[in-house]
């Protein structure tokens, strides 16, 4: 004994630790040959006949078999949620409150078993199931029981979506189902929710604890399968909503498979996130930031720091310090207490790496690994590559594993420009000293999550998502809460007004003045690259005046115009306001004008002509108040953090406005886009375009800056095809026809993958969305930026 003591001191080895899986193991024999999935309340077989075994990536032993959901058991599903979401909406908060209470109890309660079970199908370290995994869904549900509660006070005028589909990955398998079902089930939606196939097991145990707590049957179903059965899902007509969280190429299928269906849809996605070091930075400090960001989940982690940035001045350091650490990091068995990092989860995904890593040596990079690593499951070790370039597939692309690139960066711009260089937008860790040097840089970054010295923390009460390639919406939080919520004012919507523009007129209104149709461009009138003009006729079938006949390169021009105007974001929210009233006051100086364009075009009386220019000009002001005063929030997660949040603009939105109102649809969109700080290129309604024509005259009179505000006259469904396949714009606001509304969706599910609101051929209430409703199409118009602010010493939770 002594001996081994002494033994122990001289070498400081660590002995084994290993955590029981006893209980885990019993729990899977007792279901082996019981392939249930969970619906209505019970665990039914699966009709899908189809099974998959499913090994621990730690050892490769057998856990059991999975069924893979058919189309019969998705219907199945759907239906019992669907017989279920009215009465689970009915309920009062507070019953959701302590439906949601009760399943974080019982959560608590199997945490143990939880952990050991999650440790064995994804191959992640006990420590971080039992101390971050478990106690994190816990606490989700915990959060979301008190929103259950308040959901409708916070946010009066909304409503549940209704029966939700969810589809989540396999690197967090059942936090990623609390951070699903916590919120949906809060607003008093029921889920269909499918795990991913490699790891089904906790969220299996989780329909057991559902049941344990009698939650009604229907309101949360599980159904196990592959991409197979999470196709039927998302393309299964009565669901309401998808939430997904996965690559970004499955991303794409289901923005795709959803286009254009009115489906909500929130995309949680991948990642390159950078980590940035400057020298004034806490070295040390910043290496176990390292540690946390990438070596955390054996870096399968979507927002994990994997590109990291130092400063010249101490690169050389800091490598080494970080060289040394790694070599002090231990990978083994997943159920070892001391152990830093796990299995990857399986051997698909550890060749994937591997060949990442080979080609980056092939192309002359230097790759540091840690030597020890057990091979008798799928293990991978930590891997720093250095000598890379933005050119090298390893720094652009997600790697999902534990490997870290690492470049140097001699500026300050030269940092935010490296960190910015990357199709995604997910998150980004800073470490700096400086208090200012970290607000700019949070304030530059193009993300949705910063970590201010810190990295990886994650809570509840905060939002987490991202921009660009890394998906849209926002999970956790009152801002995750809302993507599970629509406003009531966009029930029963009637059809749009989609039928063609007259061309052929009998007479032209006052052929003695020649109207020469123009573009509005970077603030300036622009001819038609085409060279071609159309007549508007109105209802008479008489000509009353020309547009240009827009095209691509007239779009591609604006686009580009707005792409300048990028110093409108920056602008104060007070200079914002204030220019959206200059805006309105020019618009009143024309008052007549507007009144008795909209009676020529549209036929309408002349007292619904002056209502429509005051509730315009009404909108205008609106919207200026609401530029001033659409401010974040403040996140206390209890940890020694707090967690600002700025509302962002979203980037350059290209609007096509509709036939519905057409100035108040107009002035409405462009007044919320532009107050959230946004550029737009707009499209006017195809049969009264001469109001956006007129409109921009007022806009060269006003202060707006040219290219924040451009308008393409002419054949509205294909300039917008060409704005929703820009790949510099970042969003587009439809309003036409469903067809349309397909159209735009499939386009923007490719490219960068911008966000949408399509109208599905449905008339939007503008009386509504210009005043009371102003908050809806703010929430519309901007992104959430989460940024984590760690006080006092240390760099995480305490
Ligand atoms: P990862 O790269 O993390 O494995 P995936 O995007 O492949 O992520 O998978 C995430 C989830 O999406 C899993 O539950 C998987 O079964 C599911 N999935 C895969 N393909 C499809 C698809 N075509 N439609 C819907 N869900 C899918």
């Amino acid at each position: 004994m002594t001996s081994n003591v002494a033994r122990i001191f001289e070498t400081m080895e660590y002995g084994p630790a290993s955590e029981s899986d006893k209980e885990a193991m019993a729990w899977l024999e007792k279901r082996r040959n019981h392939v249930g999935i969970f619906i209505g309340g019970r665990f039914v077989k699966a009709h899908g006949k189809e099974t998959l075994h499913v090994t621990s990536p730690a050892d490769g032993r057998n856990l059991g078999s999975i069924a893979i959901a058919n189309e019969e058991d998705v219907d199945d599903a759907v239906f019992a949620a669907r017989g279920a979401q009215e009465k689970w909406a009915a309920l009062s908060g507070f019953k959701r409150h302590q439906y949601l209470y009760a399943l974080y109890r019982a959560i608590e309660k199997n945490s143990r078993l939880f952990a050991v079970l999650e440790s064995l199908d994804n191959g992640k370290s006990i420590r971080e199931t039992r101390d971050i995994d478990v106690k994190l869904a816990a606490r989700h549900f915990r959060y979301h029981a008190g929103l259950a509660q308040i959901a409708d006070q916070e946010f009066p005028d909304h409503e549940a979506q209704g029966v939700v589909g969810q589809i989540i990955p396999w690197n967090f398998p059942l936090l990623m189902l609390a951070w699903k079902v916590a919120p949906a089930l809060a607003t008093g939606n029921t889920v269909v929710l499918k795990p991913a196939e490699q790891t089904s097991m906790t969220a299996l145990l989780f329909a057991e604890i559902c049941r344990e707590v009698d939650l009604p049957p229907g309101v949360v179903n599980i159904v196990t399968g592959d991409g197979s059965t999470g196709a039927l899902i998302t393309a299964h007509k009565d669901i309401n909503k998808i939430a997904f969280t996965g690559s970004t190429e499955v991303g794409r299928i289901i923005r795709e498979a959803t286009a254009g269906t009115g489906k909500g849809l929130t995309l949680e996605l991948g990642g390159k996130s950078p980590f940035i070091v400057f020298d004034d930075a806490d070295l040390d400090t910043a290496v176990e930031g390292v540690v946390d960001a990438i070596w955390f989940n054996q870096g399968q982690v979507c927002c994990g720091g994997s590109r990291l940035l130092v400063q010249e001045s101490v690169h050389d350091k800091f490598i080494e310090k970080l060289k040394r650490r790694m070599d002090t990091l231990r990978i083994g068995h997943p159920l070892e207490k001391n152990i830093d990092m796990g299995a990857v989860i399986d051997q698909t995904q550890q060749e994937r790496i591997a060949g990442f890593v080979a080609e980056a040596r092939e192309e002359g990079a230097d790759v540091y690994q840690v030597s020890t690593c057990p091979t008798n499951g799928s293990y991978y070790p930590p891997t720093l590559v250095t000598n890379v370039s933005t050119s090298h597939r390893i720094v652009q692309e997600e790697v999902f594993g534990p490997v870290l690139t690492a470049m140097s960066f001699r500026t300050f711009e030269e940092a935010i420009a490296l960190a910015n260089n990357t199709k995604f937008g997910l998150a980004a860790s800073v470490w700096t000293e400086s208090q200012s040097k970290a607000n700019e840089v949070t304030a530059r970054l193009k993300c949705g999550v910063v970590w201010r010295n810190s990295t990886n923390l994650f809570d509840a009460t905060c939002g987490f998502g991202g921009n660009k390639e890394s998906g849209f919406g926002r999970e956790g939080g009152k801002e995750g809460l809302l993507s599970y919520l629509k406003p009531k004012s966009e029930k029963g919507l009637p059809d749009a007004d989609v039928s063609a523009p007259r061309r052929d007129f009998e007479s032209v209104d006052n052929p003695l003045i020649d109207q020469t149709p123009k573009m509005f461009i970077g603030g300036a009138e622009a001819r038609p690259d085409s060279g071609y003009s159309l007549h508007v006729v109105n209802d008479d079938g008489v000509s009353v005046g020309q547009i240009g006949a827009g095209s691509r390169k007239d779009i591609r021009n604006a686009v580009e115009a707005a792409r300048k105007a990028e110093g409108w974001a920056n602008m104060t929210n007070d200079n914002k306001g204030q220019v959206l009233r200059f805006i309105a006051e020019r618009l009143q100086s024309r008052y007549g004008e507007f009144a008795g364009r909209l009676q020529v075009l549209t036929g309408m009386t002349q007292a619904q002509a002056f209502e429509e220019v005051d509730q315009s000009l009404a909108a205008l002001f609106n919207y200026a108040a609401w530029a001033e005063n659409y401010e974040g929030r403040v996140h206390q997660p209890p940890t020694r953090a707090i967690v600002p949040t700025l509302n962002e603009p979203i980037g350059i939105i290209g609007i096509t406005c509709p036939n519905e109102k057409p100035l108040l649809s107009m002035v409405t969109m462009m007044s919320a886009a532009i107050a959230a700080g946004n550029r737009v290129v707009m499209v006017p309604s195809e049969k009264y375009p001469l109001l956006a024509t007129d409109l921009y005259q007022v806009l060269r009179t006003s202060d707006v800056p040219g290219g924040v505000v451009n308008i393409i006259t002419g054949g509205r469904e294909e300039l917008t095809k060409t704005l929703a396949d820009h790949l510099e714009v970042d969003a587009v606001w439809y309003h036409g026809s469903a067809e349309g509304s397909v159209a735009v969706e499939t386009l923007a599910a490719r490219g960068n993958l911008k966000q949408t609101w399509v109208n599905c051929g449905k008339a939007f209430d503008w009386d509504h969305l210009s005043g009371k409703g102003a908050k809806e199409l703010m929430h519309r118009a901007t992104q959430v930026k989460n940024i984590w602010t760690p006080w006092g010493e240390g760099i995480g939770p305490k």
